[in-house]
Formats: structure tokens, C-alpha cells, sequence
């Protein structure tokens, strides 16, 4: 992930490395250098100006470092921010509610939640040694449903087999019944997903999410999507509590602008990362250690 970014960013930093003095020219430069890096990595206008903004109050307000030249502490505040606007620190699941704790799964078609939904069943019994529960409400899809399974069946972990010809929320609610029932510690639901949002999209997931109570309702986005994932983000925050996000495909080549909005436009925390297709590939998410990749 954010190859051309990094590649863009760490020629900014190169020239300023050496600099003992910077002009207002030499700082207004670099942010507009930085400005276009991060656009054309396909980072949101928004989210863009408010993080150029900041940079240039830190620069104008800064302490003066004397263990550090004016390039270094540019440098510095650079790679601060940028780990501000991923979130610091790493934010694990919540898992103190009373079990069943359920979590709901949200985002566009494609974005890999089923995927995700595998991932993070088998980390949960792997380094939580949880119980859980599996279940999708894609009844749109039948075949998301046997993905599911099939991913479950592999990995030794519970499977709630929903009948496609049951409405969602029906669906949700017999899973939950049968977490309970069965005592699982965990459930977790995976959602029906459009290719765009929908009206109609919206008004299911918000139904099953009141039906199910999640602790978390992670929103599930491509690294790869640009304006797009944006959009998704909004519109899945209006409608739920989102309480973090998944951000996947993190092994591809993709420009990154989707990890660099997302968790401005939702005010929500990014979990983990995944970074493959295989069911092990999902790290928890250090904005500390891709930024420092991404600043060379
Ligand atoms: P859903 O429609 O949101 O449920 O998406 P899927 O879970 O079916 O994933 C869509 C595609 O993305 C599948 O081909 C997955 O194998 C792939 N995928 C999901 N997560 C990752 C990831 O972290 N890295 C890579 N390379 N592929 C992924």
C-alpha cells in the first residue's frame, strides 16, 4: 500500500532533510507538495485541507527543537500528523460486554467483509481462545452465504447456516437465538453489501443492528476505493453507531487514500488491517508503523 504516496512523500522529505533554514517559501512548498502527494493518492478534498491546515499551525506555533534542524522538525511534525490522522496506539476489540458479544459487519460489495468476518473469527479464538459464531444475512446472495461456510468449515469455527429464503433480519435474530443457546462467546454477523448504498440497503442493516445490538459495527473498506469508500463511510455512519473500521486489501498496490479518510470522515478508530487473501492475513492496525514505512 501507498507505494506512489511514499514514493511522493519521501522526496519531500529528502529535500528537506538537509535544510538548516527554511523560508515561509521553502514550508509553503513543501504543504502544497504534500497537498498533491495526498490528493493524488486519492485522500478526501476534506480530510486534505484540514491535515495541510494543521501542519502549517504546528509550523507556525512550533517549540523550538535545538536538537533539531528546521527540516528535521518538518519532517517530524509530517510523520505526527500523519499518525494522528490514522489514530495512535492501537484499539482492540471490545469484548467486555455480556456474551454473546456480537459483531456487525458493514460496508459496499466487495469491500470483504465475508473475508474479514473468517479473519477475525479465527484471531478471536487464536489469541482470545473465543467461541464463535459465524452468520450471514446476505440473502441477496446465496453464494456469500456458502463462502461463509465454506471459510468457517476450514478454520473449526462455529457456522449459523441461514436459509437465503428467510428475510435478513429473521436471520440475525435466529443467530443471535442460537449464540445464546449454544453458549458462544462471540457472534458474528456478516451483512448483505450493494455496489453502491441504497435506501433500501440502509434501512436492513439499521433493522438487523437494532435487532442484534452489536458491541462493535465495524465498517469494512478496500484500501483500493477512493471517493467511493468516502462515500460509503458517510452514508454508513448516518445510519449506524459505527464503532471502527476494517481496512482491507492493505497488500496491494493501491494509493491509499481510503486509509487516510477513513477514520476522519467516520470518528471511528482503524482495528485491523488485512493484508492478504488467506484467513491469517489480518494484523491489528499501527498507524505508527505505516506511517514510519510510508516516510522512509
Ligand atoms: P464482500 O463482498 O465484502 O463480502 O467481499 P469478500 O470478502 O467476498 O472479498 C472480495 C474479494 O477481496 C475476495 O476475492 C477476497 O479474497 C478479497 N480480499 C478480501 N480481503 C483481502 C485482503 O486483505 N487482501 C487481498 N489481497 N484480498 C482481499
Amino acid at each position: 500500500m501507498f507505494d506512489k504516496l511514499s514514493e511522493r512523500l519521501q522526496g519531500v522529505m529528502e529535500s528537506l532533510r538537509g535544510r538548516g533554514r527554511l523560508t515561509d517559501e521553502n514550508i509553503s512548498d513543501t504543504l502544497r507538495q504534500v497537498r498533491m502527494a495526498l490528493l493524488e493518492a486519492d485522500v478526501a478534498l476534506p480530510v486534505v485541507k484540514t491535515f495541510v491546515e494543521s501542519i502549517r499551525t504546528k509550523v507556525v506555533g512550533q517549540e523550538i527543537d535545538k536538537s533539531l534542524t528546521p527540516g528535521q522538525t518538518l519532517i517530524r511534525i509530517i510523520n505526527d500528523e500523519l499518525i494522528a490522522l490514522m489514530g495512535a496506539g492501537v484499539r482492540p476489540l471490545n469484548l467486555r460486554a455480556q456474551p454473546p458479544v456480537v459483531i456487525l459487519l458493514a460496508g459496499l460489495q466487495g469491500a470483504g467483509k465475508t473475508t474479514s468476518a473468517a479473519k477475525l473469527a479465527k484471531w478471536l479464538k487464536d489469541h482470545e481462545r473465543k467461541r464463535v459464531l459465524l452468520a450471514s444475512t446476505d440473502v441477496y446472495r446465496p453464494a456469500a452465504i456458502l463462502q461463509l461456510e465454506r471459510l468457517a468449515t476450514q478454520l473449526g469455527i462455529g457456522f449459523y447456516p441461514s436459509d437465503p429464503s428467510k428475510p435478513a433480519l429473521t436471520l440475525a435474530r435466529e443467530a443471535l437465538q442460537e449464540a445464546r443457546r449454544s453458549l458462544y462467546e462471540v457472534l458474528i454477523v456478516d451483512t448483505a453489501g450493494r455496489l453502491h448504498v441504497d435506501a433500501e440497503m440502509m434501512a436492513e442493516i439499521r433493522a438487523i443492528s437494532a435487532e442484534v445490538m452489536p458491541t462493535e459495527t465495524l465498517f469494512v473498506v478496500d484500501s483500493m476505493a477512493g471517493q467511493d469508500a468516502v462515500n460509503a463511510a458517510r452514508a454508513f455512519g448516518e445510519a449506524l453507531s459505527l464503532t471502527g473500521v476494517v481496512l482491507t486489501k492493505t497488500d496491494g498496490d493501491a494509493r491509499g487514500g481510503a486509509a487516510l479518510s477513513v477514520r476522519q470522515i467516520t470518528g471511528q478508530p482503524i482495528l485491523f488491517m488485512g493484508t492478504g487473501e488467506k484467513t491469517d492475513a489480518l494484523e491489528p492496525f499501527h498507524a505508527e508503523r505505516v506511517v514510519s514505512r510510508m516516510l522512509g
